[in-house]
């Protein structure tokens, strides 16, 4: 722990020890030692410089992110209210207002909330003329924000222990509860023959806090409190056997084959293959060697399928990280790790888990490797887990298997081209055929007038078919909300967000418009804001608007929504999935969310109602993207014996990338996109790093982006492209900006990264430009 200025405390890692004093500064004396074993091992300061290195952020940014903020101690400046002090509002300037407004409605904030109320980085003047004013005082504090968990337990006092005194005491005591609690302690004992809880004593035997208080007064029992874990997998270790197909052990075979000669192999599993079992008896070998095993999924969703399933096997090797669970949680699987547990042999987790105190791993798995959610787009480090991860292997001398049924395009490449190991798997468990895909020609239905709202005939007639056959039906539509666009029939003004330049998405639940970049909402007008005319109408359609057309359709049915909208609270994913699993929910209705690796086993029809939407992004990864979205989702039906059935919707049935969704070719989608990424420079074949400009003032903006752009054209001999106005070009209130560079693959990246450093130290060194915020984004797809 060091001080900096007069009480402020921060704590750090010491990264290694040197006796060269600084020459341009006086060196702080440490002002305490706060764990006398380190937290933190050699190998992960190795990865976490590599993280930094490479996608050019500060080594304290990687620790922010890698640490569980328990860990973080440091004292907070907080300001308090003055409450006896007089204020004259009409003397305050705006910071001033805004400040001493909020602390009117919360008495004291943190000096980040300031910077965050004000937005911006310099808030100290502010808070000094505050200050001066009157109107606040400051106070430091340093708080140790891990707090073990302490529980009770219970114990009869030595000297009853012996037979004779028992009886005495027994004969004495008055109350009968009390010797009811004390004979069923022994119960207990001789039942359970581990230390006895205070609360399941208190429950078992049925007495009140006041028995047991009473009985510790008197010196019958003692209490006394044992550590415990917050999180604790129940030991259900079955005899669980798992059996390969054939097809299976062939490729369990040949990843072993393949880890022969290389570190990192793709297993390319068609949907329904069942990678996971594969995925377990390869966990199995490397734990019997002694060693760790990270198995990184891209939805914290998802681990809840899978520590069950895993439990049942491993028993409580199996470990939890992501950040849902609360900081108390993470602390305890980290110092588990740390002791290397017997409980931290197998670690499930999203992206932040990659940062934990592994000693050593032997595996890394990192299933559905194409998944977007595995690149951190904010804040810093914005690292690629799947590629971290890779080189975390290489640094602990591990194996790295990636598994997909649609591998990302680079992956696929690395494979063919003999960087990493290639294993296909193109046969379902069970052998049941892959769904047969039928498109529905939008365009001919609206002629043919064969649709009912945004449902064809055919996908109507389908869906009916599947639920009297007692099936269950999935229905994807990528956008939530009611409909994207409210509209001005008279003059044509759709409302916009106050804050970003976007439309406001209509969510007719709440009856309200909202942004869904940065949560503003207003009450759905009744009239126009622009000409007062009251003919307004909806443009365009979200899972919700399919939602209602559905309960009209088939109004006796169970049809539930899965989006960020329903799925807000802890566990109301999981919810919905066991009401999906357990057969209470007919119809799903859902987003993007339901493509993820779901297994269910009574979906005969998935209907995508819109593939139009998907293919037409401006991103060089729209045609990529949708083929992997359609296939997945298609994936979820027929699961079981039976052949599913997936109808597609679409104003282009004779696109390309439809085409090679319905004949499940990804290899021709992987040729025609390889060829357009080749020709369009873009990866494998390029690498890309984009800058961010971000400030409230556009014309400040303007010339701060050109200014960067024409030095880093001078400086750089790879294109340079922009500074360009992304589509929507203003969030919360900011307006935004955009650079692209381009590298070839053959080229340094690492001298390419050196001047796009240098060039931002020379652009930090313009004072103009200096409030203008720039952020770097290396491999930002
Ligand atoms: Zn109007
Ligand atoms: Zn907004």
């Amino acid at each position: 722990m060091v001080p900096f200025g007069k009480s402020k405390m921060y704590t750090a890692l010491v990264l290694g020890v040197h006796q060269i004093p600084p020459q341009l500064y006086e060196a702080k004396a440490i002002h305490q030692i706060v764990d006398e074993e380190p937290l933190v091992n050699a190998i992960q300061f190795k990865h976490w410089q590599w993280i930094a290195d490479y996608y050019m952020c500060s080594l304290g940014e990687v620790y922010r992110g890698a640490m569980p903020t328990a860990f973080l101690l440091e004292s907070e400046t907080i300001l308090n209210f003055k409450r006896e002090s007089v204020v004259d509002v009409a003397q305050l300037t705006d910071d001033e207002y805004l400040i001493f407004e909020a602390l009117q409605n919360q008495s004291s904030i943190k000096l980040q909330d300031a910077e965050a109320i004000l937005n911006k980085k310099r808030v100290f003047p502010v808070i000094q003329r505050l200050l001066q004013k009157n109107v606040l005082h400051l106070h430091e504090e340093v708080q140790e924000r891990y707090k073990p968990k302490l529980v009770k337990y219970i114990r009869l006092h030595e000297v009853y222990m012996q037979q004779e005194q028992l009886m005495a005491l027994l004969q004495d005591l008055k109350g009968n509860k009390q010797k009811e609690a004390i004979l069923m302690y022994f119960q207990l004992q001789a039942r359970e023959r581990k230390p006895i809880a205070a609360s399941v004593l208190k429950e078992t035997a049925a007495v009140s806090d006041a028995v047991l208080k009473s009985l510790v007064e008197k010196g019958i029992f003692e209490t006394y409190s044992i550590q415990e874990e917050r999180v604790n997998f129940e030991d259900n270790q079955e005899n669980y056997q798992i059996v390969l197909s054939t097809a299976q052990q062939a490729a369990f075979d040949d990843v072993n084959r393949e880890f022969l000669s290389k570190d990192v192999v793709l297993l390319h599993g068609i949907t329904g293959s069942g990678k996971t079992e594969i995925y377990i008896k390869l966990i199995e070998d490397t734990i019997a060697q002694g060693k760790q095993v990270l198995y990184l999924l891209p939805e914290i969703a998802l681990t809840t399928q899978l520590v069950t399933r895993l439990t049942r096997y491993f028993g409580n090797k199996v470990s939890v990280f992501h950040s849902k669970y609360s900081n108390n949680e993470r602390v305890e699987v980290w110092n588990n790790l740390l002791k290397q547990s017997e409980n931290a042999q197998i670690v499930i987790g999203a992206r932040s888990a990659l940062f934990l105190p592994f000693s050593n791993l032997g595996l890394l798995l990192v299933d559905e490797e194409h998944e977007q959610t595995f690149k951190q787009q904010d804040p810093a480090p914005r690292y690629h887990a799947r590629d971290a991860a890779i080189v975390l292997a290489q640094f602990h001398q591990a194996k790295t298997l990636l598994g997909s049924a649609t591998p990302s395009l680079e992956t696929y490449y690395n494979a063919k081209n003999n960087k990493y190991g290639l294993v296909t798997l193109a046969e379902r468990f069970g052998k049941t055929p892959l769904p047969e895909v039928v498109l529905v020609d939008l365009k001919e239905a609206y002629f043919r007038k064969c649709m009912k709202g945004h449902f064809s005939v055919q996908l109507i007639d389908a869906i009916a078919e599947a639920l009297a056959l007692n099936e269950q039906v999935i229905v994807f539509q990528n956008r939530r909300g009611f409909a994207p666009v409210l509209e001005c029939i008279t003059c044509g003004h759709i409302p916009q967000c106050t804050n970003c330049n976007v439309s406001l998405t209509y969510h007719k639940f709440k009856n309200q418009l909202r942004c869904h970049y940065c949560g503003y909402t207003i009450a759905k007008p009744t009239s126009c804001h622009a000409c007062s005319s009251s003919d307004l109408s909806t443009k365009g359609f979200g899972t919700e608007q399919i939602e209602m057309e559905l309960t009209s359709l088939f109004p006796e049915r169970k049809i539930k929504r899965m989006d960020q909208d329903t799925t807000r609270g802890k566990y109301s994913f999981e919810k919905l999935i066991d009401q999906f699993k357990n057969r209470e929910i007919d119809i799903l209705v859902g987003t993007q969310m339901l493509a993820k690796g779901l297994d269910f086993d009574n979906v005969s029809l998935v209907g995508i109602l819109n593939a139009d939407s998907l293919l037409y992004h401006p991103d060089f990864r729209a045609f990529e993207r949708s083929f992997q979205m359609m296939t997945q989702v298609a994936g979820r039906a027929g699961r079981s014996e039976k052949q599913g059935k997936v109808i597609i919707q679409t104003y282009n049935p004779m696109h390309n990338t439809i085409q090679q969704v319905t004949h499940n070719s990804y290899t021709e989608m992987f040729k025609e996109q390889l060829y357009d990424r080749q020709i369009y420079k873009y990866p494998p074949f390029f690498r890309l790093i984009r800058l961010t400009l971000k400030h409230r003032d556009f014309d400040k903006l303007k010339e701060s982006s050109l200014w960067l752009y024409q030095v880093l054209k001078q400086q750089i001999a790879s294109p340079v492209l922009g500074p360009e106005e992304p589509a929507i070009n203003k969030i919360r209130n900011e307006y935004i900006r955009t650079i692209l560079i381009k590298i070839p693959a053959q080229q340094s990246v690492l001298s390419t990264k050196k001047t796009i450093q240098k060039v931002l130290d020379s652009f930090d060194s313009v004072a103009q430009y200096r409030p203008v915020k720039v952020t770097v984004n290396v491999d930002f797809y």
